[in-house]
């Protein structure tokens, strides 16, 4: 399948993207989008919709979600794709980050109050709208409060590593994490390897325990790489035998740097993600 036409990282209103499932695959359909994956933070929440409105529009659906996991002590993040939503032990485990979520979003508000904010009706705002709230939701009810002037600068005086409402993580093993994806008959990708702050060799280390641990591709073709970004990306994937993944991580369209279906092509040389799937 044409790498253009394929878009593997998305998100939607059931995390922290602001467009309905239905919506966002209205908008993958006027971009020309043939396979599409949803895959929101830690929650399969929207895959039904998405699949009944692609099923309409002739595009081409994968269920998937973005798992939140740690490795060395550091957040990473894992794209499970063509998951079935209904596995039991993937059901357990996304019941079981909605619940740290929850418990995150009342520490971070726990620590906003001390700062002299409302905590607990920005507990209660975020958490009821939200099964699995992410910090995103929590930025934008501090700037419906008036007390950032946008997204940006919530995290940056609120949220961020340093600031009032900072509180540590405490997510599940990359390893466990890639586990549960493949036991849900999904394909587990390693997300934007060019967000880690890793030196290139615990990258490569990264990628190989990933590899090891049942991984099965690599974020090469994102919206916002830059060249140097892709070269190493498509390095980390040759050597790890890796499968090169593409997608725009798209939030919302008022966003221009993430736009739905839009990034770099493919270098020479790399296994596209579509045939480790089975779909080119
Ligand atoms: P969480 O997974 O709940 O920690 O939320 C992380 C999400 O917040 C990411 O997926 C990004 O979409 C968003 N995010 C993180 N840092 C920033 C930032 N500085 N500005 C705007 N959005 C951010
Ligand atoms: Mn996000
Ligand atoms: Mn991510
Ligand atoms: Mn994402």
């Amino acid at each position: 399948m044409d790498s253009e036409r394929v878009d593997l990282h998305t998100h939607s209103h059931h995390s922290d993207g602001v467009l309905a499932p239905a919506q966002l695959v209205a908008l993958a359909q006027q971009r020309g989008i043939r396979l599409l994956a949803l895959t929101d933070h830690d929650t399969t929440a929207g895959c039904a919709e998405a699949a009944g409105a692609c099923a309409v529009h002739g595009i081409r659906f994968l269920p998937g979600t973005e798992l939140t996991t740690q490795w060395r002590g550091r957040e990473i993040h894992v794209v499970g794709l063509g998951v079935d939503p209904t596995e039991p032990g993937l059901v357990a485990h996304l019941a079981d980050m909605a619940q740290r979520r929850q418990r995150r979003l009342a520490e971070i508000c726990t620590r906003l109050g001390r700062a002299g904010l409302d905590g607990a009706a920005v507990v209660a705002a975020v958490g009821a709208a939200k099964p699995v709230p992410t910090r995103t939701d929590l930025a934008r009810e501090l700037v419906r409060r008036g007390l950032a002037a946008d997204l940006g600068a919530a995290f940056k005086r609120w949220l961020g590593p340093g600031r009032p409402g900072h509180a540590p993580f405490d997510w599940p093993e990359l390893g466990l994490t890639v586990a549960r994806i493949t036991a849900a008959g999904g394909h587990a990708v390693l997300a934007h390897p060019h967000h880690y702050k890793f030196s290139n060799g615990a990258l490569r280390e990264l990628c190989t325990a990933f590899r090891a641990a049942g991984g099965s591709g690599l974020e090469v073709s994102m919206a916002g790489m830059g060249p140097n970004d892709q070269s190493r990306a498509a390095a980390l994937a040759r050597r790890s035998g890796l499968a090169g993944s593409m997608g725009s991580d798209f939030h919302e369209p008022g966003l221009p740097w993430r736009p739905l279906g839009r990034f770099v092509k493919l270098p020479e040389g790399i296994v596209p993600m579509t045939e480790r799937l089975g779909l080119s």
